[in-house]
């Protein structure tokens, strides 16, 4: 998976090939480095001083706006569901005038 292949999938609006692919959902992949950078706790809790376990990770850059940041750690984050679909709900509301329907493929 490159750039090159990201984009194609975002202009094809199949970004969900990308959530499979090793890069991202490999056991080496950008997920799991995440996921034991964050020793696996949301981190949106934890600037609430909550203790949660997180099951996504995030995009804090998207990746439909900014792909060259898909595979860089250092733009995800650990979230629990709870977090991850309210941070999506606001996300969404800001660009609803933009896309009437937004998809939440890091799901995968
Ligand atoms: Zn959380
Ligand atoms: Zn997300």
């Amino acid at each position: 998976m490159n750039l090159q292949r990201i984009k194609e999938l975002i202009a094809q609006d199949n970004l969900v090939k990308f959530y499979q692919c090793k890069e991202w959902y490999g056991k080496n992949g950008i997920r799991n480095q995440a996921l034991e950078r964050d020793n696996y706790e949301c981190q949106e809790c934890k600037r609430q001083g909550k203790v949660s376990p997180a099951q996504n990770v995030h995009h804090i850059k998207e990746v439909k706006t900014h792909p060259e940041l898909a595979l860089v750690l250092s733009n995800v984050e650990s979230v629990c569901i709870n977090c991850h679909n309210k941070e999506h709900k606001r996300l969404e509301k800001y660009i609803r005038k933009k896309k009437p329907k937004f998809v939440n493929e890091e799901r995968w």
